[in-house]
């Protein structure tokens, strides 16, 4: 009999464990309300895939720097998620296939308070063409080497003012190698 009474107070005593931390889990996910936290700690490969994209492209420092304060937690969760299952050709060009950056990122913004175009030289996967598309950089002049090959582009960030020249390379497929000046 007084087996069956201590296995019902353990029994009773992991459920309300269980309970306080759905509470504490909802308290977390209702206090931070972005979205990408759910995707980031959904344990789906594809969601979390998708989060570090959405990361890469953000420009809204505010999500960024608040996204900053969980860097901890979220680059845990993509080790135990992503390290088992990435390729080599994970690491070029396309911001889809460069999941690491997004901590990176992440750790830049939480660390300083520079222009995040400074960025770009720190990954292959920002083009001129695109960063000018998105209204983050304006193209002010094209060079071309004496064979008619692209040599670089002179940029300048609309936020900033900073000069970069973006040269052309080609490494499994092409990129380009941002410097300041
Ligand atoms: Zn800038």
């Amino acid at each position: 009999m007084i087996y069956i009474l201590l296995l019902l107070i353990i029994l009773i005593w992991i459920s309300c464990s269980i309970g306080f931390f759905k509470k504490l889990l909802m308290v977390f996910t209702k206090t931070e309300k972005d979205p990408l936290f759910t995707k980031l700690f959904s344990g789906d490969l594809d969601e979390h895939r998708n989060a570090l994209n959405e990361i890469i492209e953000l420009r809204d420092v505010g999500r960024l720097k608040s996204l900053s304060k969980h860097l901890k937690p979220i680059s845990e969760a993509s080790a135990l998620i992503l390290d088992s299952r990435i390729g080599h050709s994970d690491y070029f060009y396309d911001g889809r296939r460069y999941p690491h950056f997004a901590i990176l990122k992440l750790d830049f913004v939480k660390s300083t308070e520079q222009c995040l175009c400074n960025l770009y030289t720190m990954a292959s996967l920002y083009t001129p063409l695109k960063e000018e598309r998105l209204g983050h950089i304006k193209v002010v002049e094209k060079t071309k080497l004496e064979n008619g090959w692209p040599d670089y582009e002179l940029c300048i960030c609309c936020y900033c003012q900073q000069n970069y020249k973006a040269y052309y390379r080609e490494h499994h497929g092409p990129w380009y190698k941002w410097e300041k000046i």
